[in-house]
């Protein structure tokens, strides 16, 4: 079977405001990475342990060097993105990429 699907990056969400996990009853804080499972603010929001994610680490946008080595790294990676109320879209926040992936991709950004 031939699948010809692009890629698309996987999204999970840094919480705007505090929530509790719908798997693990969780509760969360603002900042929080968290899974949707629907395009509702607010609704069915998952903790990443519920979804098996957390082996992932954050990486906040800003370190052009970092954040290639990291992709380039990690198996699997998702793309932060955080609802804000100043403009009423969704803003990058980041990435979250395999914590290994991220502890070599900032030692060797340091050391090259
Ligand atoms: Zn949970």
């Amino acid at each position: 079977m031939a699948t010809s699907d692009r890629k698309k990056e996987p999204v999970v969400y840094a919480l705007s405001r505090p929530s509790r996990c719908y798997g693990c009853d969780k509760r969360m804080l603002v900042g929080e990475i968290v899974r949707r499972c629907d395009n509702d603010e607010d609704k069915e929001v998952y903790c990443l342990k519920c979804q098996k994610l957390d082996h992932l680490s954050v990486l906040p946008t800003g370190n052009a060097k970092v954040t290639r080595l990291a992709k380039k790294y990690s198996q699997s990676r998702f793309l932060i993105m955080k609802w804000s109320d100043t403009w009423k879209c969704y803003e990058r926040q980041g990435l979250l990429v395999e914590a290994d992936a991220l502890a070599r991709a900032r030692k060797e950004a340091i050391e090259s």
